[in-house]
């Protein structure tokens, strides 16, 4: 196969790659396909204790020469039982990590559904069950922490028929085990099943297509450079491979199995760890990997985040609707569950509006984005370069930066409510409205908040949501004009403003 150097090439690489794909699935119809082992994925609700049987079959079932050899966390490993492999991806169990789970079971051929016999179906049991029935994932479910005394399998069994979840021998077919993680009883047992269950899915690759599968994490190590994890679903993936996906592409320049070693090549189902992407992909993308003769391809940023930023600048106006946000963290997966968190932070009267997304520490530049956009930065999992700081500090520039995400929407929310508090001197409930045909309204209120002053300025408020703002034009107390009203008192007052204020409004009087 060869290409003209043009940049086009990588476009053209995806296509004939793609092809290549398709002329497989055509051929492998009849041809030598291979077995390969199964990709296992192990959801469940926080807590009921999926790290633990990760760490147990970690620790356990790794070729015993292997076993302690790990030194990173690539995202997954392979384990022998045996005689047979399993590939474990080794997803966060964190609430905050749903988007990558989802992305997870997507490229899992079976689940591990864990439920904790003491505290049987939680939400995240819920919404497990809800993404293993979307994205049609055989899974088997895991009665954890038998070993407790509070423990009742009988309750999970039933619990789970509410949500159509039939186990073997009570009415259904979907396989179970009863477990500890803690003291591995049943462990053994549940991975028979996770092998029998791969067999029966009859799982093949196909070693001449090209090869392809899913990329699990991305990061931006400060020695190695971008180092992607992946999983092989199909091929045959060697170093020296020309690699793309949707969004990034390069040549796999170092290839390096679960265990950090270099390897030549490896087949599926195996994780890889690849060096020599140009540019950082996506967590969940499908890649796709090929040889290329002679030519050289040019790879090509089609997808850079960051020229939308500009799109994204507020004006001052915009900034008292939106709260301006710059995040920062270790990995595009804990970017993207960072962002989750943020999305659904319940912040009454600010919408959140991202301007920068991206992997690394905390640098100068994000902190002058900050400076002229009124941002607050964040960072979860990274680091704030020291010049970062100065220049943060010297420019009173928020930066909230911690290891623990939900920390990080905590400390957000107060400091955002001491801000509010900061700047609200008083606040006035609207109790009626007499009359509004000008743009001077007469209306009653009583100040819950502060000393209500005379001719200041006011912001409006409905359903914490700020509409429009006015000035109080005069201020009067049983009937008399009057400079202030005291928190407590009820006072009319005429206001002049182009938003309507309707009964049940706040007026706001900040600083
Ligand atoms: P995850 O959030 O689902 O990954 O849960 P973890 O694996 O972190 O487990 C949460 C807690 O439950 C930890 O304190 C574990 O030690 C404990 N745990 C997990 N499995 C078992 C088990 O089988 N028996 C008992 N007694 N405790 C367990």
């Amino acid at each position: 196969m060869r290409l003209l150097q043009s940049p086009c090439n990588y476009l053209i690489f995806l296509l004939i790659l793609q092809d290549m794909e398709q002329d497989s699935q055509l051929l492998s119809k009849n041809k030598n396909l291979l077995p390969r082992p199964p990709i296992v994925v192990i959801l469940g609700h926080v807590d009921h204790g999926k790290t633990t049987l990760l760490d147990y079959i970690r620790k356990t079932n790794l070729a015993a020469k292997e076993a302690g050899e790990i030194t990173q966390s690539i995202g997954a490993y392979e384990v022998v039982h045996h005689n047979k492999k399993i590939t474990f991806i080794d997803t966060p169990g964190h609430e905050a990590f749903n988007k990558m789970r989802e992305r997870g079971a997507n490229v899992a051929d079976v689940a591990v559904l864990v439920v904790a016999a003491d505290e049987s179906i939680k939400p995240q049991t819920k919404e497990s069950i809800e993404i293993l029935n979307k994205t049609k994932t055989p899974f088997i479910v895991a009665i954890n922490k038998i070993d407790k005394p509070t423990a009742n399998i009988n309750k999970v069994i039933n619990d789970l028929m509410d949500f159509n979840v039939l186990l073997e021998k009570y009415g259904g077919n979907i396989p179970w085990q009863a477990i500890s993680a803690k003291t591995g009883d049943g462990v053994s047992e549940l991975l028979d099943l996770i092998i029998l269950m791969g067999e029966m899915e009859n799982l093949t690759y196909d070693p001449k297509a090209a090869a392809s599968g899913v990329i699990i994490e991305s990061k931006l190590d400060s020695k190695r450079g971008i180092t992607v994890s992946a999983i092989l679903k199909n091929g045959i993936l060697k170093n020296g491979d020309l690699i793309a996906t949707d969004s990034a592409s390069g040549k796999i320049k170092t290839l390096e199995n679960f265990l950090g070693q270099r390897v030549e090549s490896l087949s599926p189902s195996a994780p890889a760890l690849i060096l020599g992407f140009e540019t950082m992909p996506e967590v969940g993308e499908e890649f796709f990997a090929g040889e290329i003769d002679l030519v050289e391809i040019q790879p090509v940023k089609i997808f850079e985040r960051k020229v939308e930023q500009t799109e994204n600048f507020v004006s001052p106006e915009d900034s008292r609707n939106y709260l301006n946000l710059i995040l920062k963290a270790d990995t595009s997966g804990s970017l993207e569950a960072l962002k989750n968190v943020l999305s659904s932070l319940p912040l009454k009267d600010k919408k959140v509006k991202f301007l920068e997304e991206a992997v690394g520490d905390i640098n100068d530049s994000d902190v002058k984005l900050a400076q002229a956009t009124g941002a607050i930065i964040i960072g979860f999992k990274t680091k704030i370069q020291k010049t970062a700081q100065e220049l943060a500090k010297i420019h009173s520039i928020k930066i909230i930066n911690s290891e623990i995400i939900y920390e990080i929407g905590k400390i957000l929310e107060e400091s955002l409510a001491e801000e509010k508090s900061q700047k609200t001197i008083a606040e006035l409930e609207v109790l009626a409205v007499f009359n509004q045909k000008t743009k001077k309204q007469i209306i009653g209120g009583k100040v819950t908040t502060g000393v209500f002053k005379n001719r200041s300025r006011i912001k409006i408020m409905r359903n914490s949501e700020e509409i429009g703002w006015g000035k109080v034009i005069n201020l009067q107390s049983q009937k008399q004009d009057v400079e202030e009203v005291r928190s407590g008192n009820e006072c009319g007052l005429l206001i002049e403003s182009d938003t309507k204020i309707s009964i049940g409004d706040h007026l706001i009087q900040e600083l």
